[in-house]
């Protein structure tokens, strides 16, 4: 089969001819139909993560079919994969609902091969379910983008006006989700950057503009999907006193330092890491009654370094993913 393997952090994927791999004891064999291209894996190629492991193939918004193995799901379904591979069960995180923060947990396409490739490997325990209405390239979007989307959401409790940061593959499905809640959303994108704004005002945004500008009001919560430590600060200068700002990255450059008073009135930084199980199937729940509707440009498996660098330039509107064919 074929896949594509990041060898060394740094260096670009390579397409490699690879042997079928079996399914063991509650594990399934999945054909890959599609696969999401997530800003985490560009941190993968380029050596940002330091827990992952080389070489691994990467891709963690995966769109398949199960072909053999398990017992959960018959052959011939349709499964999403996500980051979650496996987490341990036993520790204090794994014990209170919160088995993202588990210390010993993998991931999708960075511990274990992910979905850059005709096939992949999964538990089946921490396989999803998915809506039937969405094609496979337009589901792939939704496992990652989507749902670590929903999670930052969730964080920004009943916060009537939002602001994104950052108008990618995340904000883009996240703002028609907030829109359809009723949410006012206030998209920023780079300066200039006239064509991600206008996508954001399509996709529901009541207002778009630069991340250095500031909103026409201010704001309940800001979530920061793009991996820019400076949107920390510009952010808090633009959420309520008790607002919230919501970091929704794996990896940043670094916070500069900011006055105290940006912080001040009770504001709130949080990070939020990876996803449980729970949040899966209670997202993928609300995209089978919210129509999302994904913007996806596909490349065929060859081409991942060219989807990789596309997302890299920021030159996508919405998500890049990956048809393996075969
Ligand atoms: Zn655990
Ligand atoms: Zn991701």
């Amino acid at each position: 089969m074929l896949t594509a393997r990041a060898l060394a952090p740094g260096a670009p994927l390579r397409i490699l001819d690879a042997a079928l791999p079996r399914p063991e004891g509650g594990q399934v064999l999945v054909q890959v139909k599609a696969c999401g291209v997530c800003r985490t894996d560009v941190h993968i190629v380029d050596g940002e993560i330091p827990a992952c492991r080389y070489p691994v193939t990467p891709g963690h918004e995966v769109v398949g079919v199960v072909r053999d193995g398990g017992n959960r799901f018959p052959a011939g379904t349709r499964v999403g994969v996500a980051w979650l591979a496996w987490t341990c069960g036993e520790c204090e995180y794994c014990g209170s609902g919160r088995e993202n923060l588990c210390e010993r947990a993998r991931f999708t396409g960075c511990h274990v091969d992910g979905g850059y490739a005709q096939y992949l490997i999964a538990d089946e325990r921490y396989c999803l379910a998915l809506p039937e209405h969405y094609g496979d390239a337009e589901a792939a979007p939704l496992l990652c983008a989507g749902l670590i989307g929903y999670r930052c959401y969730g964080f920004a409790g009943d916060a009537r006006t939002i602001g994104l940061y950052g108008f990618g593959a995340a904000a883009h499905v996240l703002a028609q989700v907030a829109c359809a809640d009723g949410r006012r959303v206030f998209a920023f994108t780079r300066s200039g950057d006239e064509k991600a704004q206008r996508f954001a005002r399509e996709c529901g945004a009541h207002w778009a503009g630069a991340a250095d500008e500031m909103p026409p009001e201010p704001l309940d919560a800001a979530i920061i999907f793009a991996p820019v430590g400076a949107l920390v600060p510009q952010a808090l200068r633009t959420v309520k006193r008790g607002g919230r700002v919501i970091c929704g990255g794996i990896h940043m450059s670094d916070i500069p330092g900011f006055p105290y008073a940006w912080l001040w009135g009770e504001r709130e930084i949080v990070s939020v890491a990876n996803l449980t199980r729970t949040d899966g199937e209670r997202f993928l729940a609300v995209a089978a009654r919210v129509p999302i509707r994904t913007a996806v440009r596909t490349y065929p498996l060859e081409r991942a370094n060219d989807a990789l660098g596309d997302l890299r330039a920021g030159r996508l509107s919405g998500a890049a993913v990956l048809v393996p064919g075969g």
